[in-house]
């Protein structure tokens, strides 16, 4: 089983930084490039989610741009599958297929290829470090969606459970740490 003990959590939990007041102020900016920096953390993690997903018989792992990409293109590779990148808007060069979601000031928009999921029915797993309001993730799912696969699972390194993001998404949802 891919149990974590205390002590991996721990070493996890210590290995992210809060930056208070980041990119505005009230907001505490979870920091995970102080887990990517520490060989051990980054270990621990990775580990956890290859032992964890090695059985979902996956076709793709999907990564949220920016920070998804780092834990997706990882974990794909060690599980033997395709990585595609969900992007910002106006990143991506071929045809493409988006989905709008709400910030708390005006929209966003995440975009995929429209031939992202070669695979017939394919199965893929969401993931991303955070998941706050869980809009950007909503957005994934619909677009996997949309695009002709199945989202089995989304996947976070950390959750913000006091704002109930979870409960908007249209998939089984699965992350590591939670903040009350
Ligand atoms: P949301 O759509 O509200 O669930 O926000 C999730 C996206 O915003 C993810 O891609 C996160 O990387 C980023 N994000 C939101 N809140 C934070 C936070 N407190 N610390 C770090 N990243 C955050």
């Amino acid at each position: 089983m891919a149990t974590l003990t205390l002590e991996d959590k721990r070493v996890l939990e210590d290995s992210i930084r809060d930056i208070p007041n980041f990119p505005k102020e009230g907001i505490i900016f979870k920091d995970i490039t102080t887990l990517l920096n520490n060989p051990k953390a980054l270990k621990i993690l990775m580990n956890h989610l290859e032992e964890r997903y090695k059985s979902y018989n996956l076709d793709y792992i999907a990564g949220i741009d920016a920070r998804g990409f780092i834990f997706g293109s990882i974990l794909a590779d060690r599980l033997g599958v395709g990585f595609v990148p969900v992007r910002k808007k106006g990143k991506l060069p071929y045809t493409t297929v988006a989905e709008k979601y709400s910030l708390e000031y005006g929209f966003d928009e995440v975009e995929v290829h429209i031939d992202a999921f070669p695979k017939e029915n394919s199965r893929v797993l969401l993931i991303d470090d955070l998941i706050a309001t869980g809009g950007t993730a909503k957005a994934a799912v619909s677009l996997i969606d949309k695009v002709g696969a199945n989202c089995v699972e989304a996947c976070f390194i950390l959750e913000l459970d006091f704002l109930k993001g979870r409960d908007g998404i249209d998939s089984e949802v699965y992350s590591v740490l939670h903040i009350d």
